[in-house]
């Protein structure tokens, strides 16, 4: 068929976009079709304008599906995608918790490095697709007004997280499974912290769930309806992944020992202040105590909205390593349309970008 693409990539996210500058980097000209009016709008909210784009700490643990996940992150270790970014063009830095951002510190880099990546790509904008279907030895991608017909697809259409648009139709129209969503990396939600909101804390907390403990020490941010920050982002997705609820136990002065809280405040409770913001403190001292400093129990649930990713997505048991499907050869599936989840932290953008190229590296290395 004369008009038949080698590639058509559907959703200019993340992934999407990776995609297209690897298979241009590999002598493929991808076609991106992208179902709002501009590319990468979330790359751009991303790390609160900062993009967090990777972190030096990644890990096959640092996901939901770690089996799955390891022989791609072996295939692109950490040091070699920062090179590969250098290689685009951007320069990043790392901060001591391993998360890396652009060095500009502005998330517009990555994105406008991309673009100058994907120059040479066909980009249809403002073109929802609404079906994919298995045709002569390739694909028909459907679109409102036109159908585009490829050798290989690429489903990079994200998630629901964040207001994106999921369109996880297109997985079950093709036969492949879509594990139930629940939204994750979000606040935790408890109405016990009421009047704190934008109140935060230095502290350590442990969460207990049926199906296990987790623990860390982190600030954390109250909110009118519950806990957020990077520590309840990071817990919340154990949570999701379990779609369970769990007991938050919260020590407020991770760094003093009971004896020493007792020492220096047991018999002068009104000066907790010194140590706690004042409505933090006020609040510990009217329900309980000084003893709930270092122990204030609570249950949480992961909240619905607010949340960056998605647990859940195409089942991995249909997809190979090189992220294409096992059922129909050529059609891929990255990014987090996956069932692909991973920590707070720069791992959801590490899996975006790998799992992108892993893709390129297939569909380049049949063409
Ligand atoms: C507020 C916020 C902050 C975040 N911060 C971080 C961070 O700092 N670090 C980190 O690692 N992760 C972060 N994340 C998560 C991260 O942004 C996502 O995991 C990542 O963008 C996923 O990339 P993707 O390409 O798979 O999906 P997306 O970036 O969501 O892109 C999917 C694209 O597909 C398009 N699309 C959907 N359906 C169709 C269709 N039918 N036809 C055509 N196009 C379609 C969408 O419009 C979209 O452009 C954040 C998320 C949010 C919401």
């Amino acid at each position: 068929m004369a008009d038949r693409k080698k590639c058509v990539i559907v959703g200019g996210g993340a992934a999407g976009i990776m995609c297209a500058a690897r298979l241009i980097a590999r002598g493929v000209k991808p076609v991106i079709v992208e179902a709002s009016a501009r590319v990468g709008k979330k790359i751009l909210v991303s790390g609160n304008g900062r993009c967090n784009l990777s972190n030096a700490n990644v890990s096959a643990e640092k996901y939901n599906a770690p089996k799955f996940v390891a022989p791609v992150l072996e295939r692109y270790p950490f040091k070699e995608l920062i090179e590969w970014w250098k290689r685009l063009g951007l320069i990043t830095r790392t901060d001591g918790e391993g998360r890396v951002y652009p060095h500009s510190n502005y998330a517009g880099s990555v994105l406008n490095i991309l673009l100058a990546a994907v120059r040479e790509a066909e980009m249809i904008t403002s073109c929802p697709v609404k079906d994919i279907k298995a045709a002569g030895g390739g694909f028909e991608v459907i679109c409102q007004n036109a159908i585009i017909s490829a050798e290989n697809a690429v489903l990079a259409c994200g998630s629901g997280a964040g207001g994106g648009r999921a369109s996880y139709n297109l997985l079950s129209g093709a036969g492949h499974t879509v594990t139930p969503l629940t939204p994750a990396v979000t606040y935790l939600v408890t109405d016990k912290f009421k009047g704190l909101k934008g109140v935060r804390a230095k502290v350590s907390a442990v969460l207990d769930t049926q199906f296990g403990t987790w623990s860390d020490r982190g600030e954390i941010l109250f909110k009118e309806d519950g806990v957020s920050g990077i520590l309840a982002f990071w817990l919340s997705s154990f949570l999701a992944r379990n779609r369970c609820s769990g007991t938050l136990s919260i020590d407020f002065a991770p760094d003093m020992t009971e004896e020493e809280l007792k020492r220096e405040y047991g018999d002068r409770r009104e000066l907790l202040c010194g140590l706690l913001h004042k409505a933090l403190a006020d609040k510990l001292l009217r329900e309980g105590g000084l003893e709930l400093v270092k122990n204030y129990r609570v249950k949480v649930t992961p909240a619905k909205t607010d949340s960056q990713v998605m647990c859940g997505g195409a089942a991995v048991e249909e997809w190979g390593e090189d992220m294409q499907s096992k059922l129909h050869k050529g059609l891929y599936c990255i990014g987090e349309m996956a069932d692909i989840d991973g920590e707070c932290g720069g791992y959801n953008l590490h899996w975006a970008w790998v799992s992108a190229l892993a893709a390129a590296d297939s569909i380049a290395d049949r063409l």
